[in-house]
């Protein structure tokens, strides 16, 4: 592994055979993230391939001539071209792996990858998932002296950090950017000296063993796991949706219905949390139209008289939506009708979308005890149905799911598992 500056471009890059370069800035959560994982990679591919590091603030030009513009960003040249896909944000081991294997002969492949060696680390504690539920047990258990581990799929903060803004977490006067809040959150536990693995894939996890295999080849076991995965939310499947999450579209009334006051709102979904976050969108906003796949409503009775009875409420039956875009500060989303097949443009000012939400349990669900919408169901110590397995915050069984109650149910499980411990 060797570090270049950009006059050393050309020579160790273009003219270098095949290159991985790594663009990196200091005070950057992902490019930490990545370090391991490079420095990792290196020595089983470096006699192959070589690795490369250039600091981005100090060879901005170049970083501009190529056109990156975010750090951490990983490009691989064979011979002086550029190949495969360009790596940024949070990098996971699998994604560096399939292009850096884009350039071997199979041959090399099985003869490097019969090189690996698995690797077991034992904690006292693992974290799935590093959301404010996640980080909160982090940081309490850090501050026990108890050896944790936080281990996510994703870069820490969870769904905070993909937040607009974050006006109800109380401590700050004005509303902070979730991305701001998250971060403050992840550095507070990270500074404790909690161990992050964070973007990474879990291979497995075994909950009877309290073992978690990540990146294939790193077994990692505990006396405790805390389950803090959180949820994902129901996808219309209608194209832009992920492109505009949080930049026009939410999933969270409460946090967001007061940022379009006197302004135009659509809603996606008929169902019970539907109509009544209509009701609680409609005390800000001067008109919320729903859009339902269904001929009527489908929540309980009383909720749609009274939402029925509201007249700020516009209702658009047995369509769904199939774009959504922006024009300007609009957001513009093409619905369908289904009957008719008729598509026609909404613009309004923001978009709700209420279909559901899952836990994320893939992995572990099979022993758990779940509710009977797949919520693990935890006591109050926020143990679950197996000793030594403790869940946390939104993926657990609970009436509201607020970065507040996922903070809470972390300060829990992380006392009770050091009272135990110690
Ligand atoms: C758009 C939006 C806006 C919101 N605004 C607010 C607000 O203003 N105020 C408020 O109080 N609440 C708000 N919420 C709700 C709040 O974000 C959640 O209640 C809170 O984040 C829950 O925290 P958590 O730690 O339980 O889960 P999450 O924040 O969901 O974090 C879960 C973490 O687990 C990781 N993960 C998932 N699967 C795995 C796996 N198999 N292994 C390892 N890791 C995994 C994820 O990558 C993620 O980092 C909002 C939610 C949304 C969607």
């Amino acid at each position: 592994m060797k570090e270049i500056n950009s006059t050393e471009f050309d020579l160790e890059v273009l003219q270098g055979g095949k290159v991985i370069l790594d663009f990196y800035s200091i005070e950057c959560p992902p490019c930490e993230a990545l370090a391991s994982k490079f420095e990792d990679l290196s020595k089983l591919y470096g006699k192959d391939i070589k690795f490369l590091k250039i600091y981005r603030q100090q060879n901005r030009e170049l970083a501009e001539k190529l056109g990156v513009k975010s750090s951490p960003t990983l490009l691989f040249f064979n011979e002086g071209n550029e190949i495969g896909q360009r790596l940024t944000g949070g990098i996971k081991r699998s994604d560096i792996i399939h292009n850096l294997d884009l350039m071997l002969s199979d041959n090399r492949l099985k003869e490097i990858k019969s090189k690996i060696k698995p690797s077991v680390s034992e904690y006292d504690v693992i974290i799935l998932g590093a959301g404010p539920g996640g980080l909160t047990a982090g940081l309490y258990l850090c501050q026990s002296k108890i050896n944790t581990v936080l281990v996510d799929i994703a870069l820490p903060g969870g769904q905070v950090s993909t937040t607009h803004e974050v006006s109800n977490y109380p401590g700050f006067i004005e509303p902070q950017a979730g991305y701001l809040l998250s971060h403050n959150m992840s550095e507070q536990t990270k500074l404790c000296g909690t161990v992050y693995k964070v973007a990474v894939d879990i291979t497995k996890v075994d909950l009877a063993k309290k073992e978690v295999v990540i990146d294939e080849f790193q077994t990692i076991r505990a006396k405790k796991i805390v389950i803090a995965t959180g949820t994902t939310p129901n996808s219309t499947g209608a194209s832009g949706e992920k492109a505009h999450k949080g930049k026009g579209i939410s999933y969270c009334a409460t946090c967001d219905a007061k940022f379009f006051d006197n302004k135009e709102v659509i809603v996606i979904g008929g169902g019970n949390s539907a109509v009544e976050e209509s009701d609680f969108i409609s005390r800000f906003a001067s008109k919320v139209t729903i859009v339902h796949q269904f001929e009527k409503l489908t929540a309980n009775k009383k909720a749609q008289e009274k939402l029925l009875a509201n007249p700020k409420m516009n209702f658009i039956f047995n369509s769904e939506p199939r774009v959504f875009d922006k024009d300007g500060d609009k957001m513009v989303t093409e619905i369908e009708n289904l009957i008719t097949g008729e598509k026609t443009k909404l613009v309004s000012d923001g978009v709700f979308i209420f279909i559901g939400m899952k836990p994320n349990i893939e992995l572990f669900k099979d022993n758990l005890k779940l509710d009977q919408w797949g919520y693990i169901i935890s006591d109050e110590n926020m143990q679950t149905s197996i000793s030594d397995i403790y869940a946390v915050g939104d993926v657990t069984s609970k009436k509201y799911r607020q970065i507040t109650t996922a903070v809470a149910d972390g300060t829990i499980a992380a006392m009770a598992i050091a009272k135990e411990l110690n």
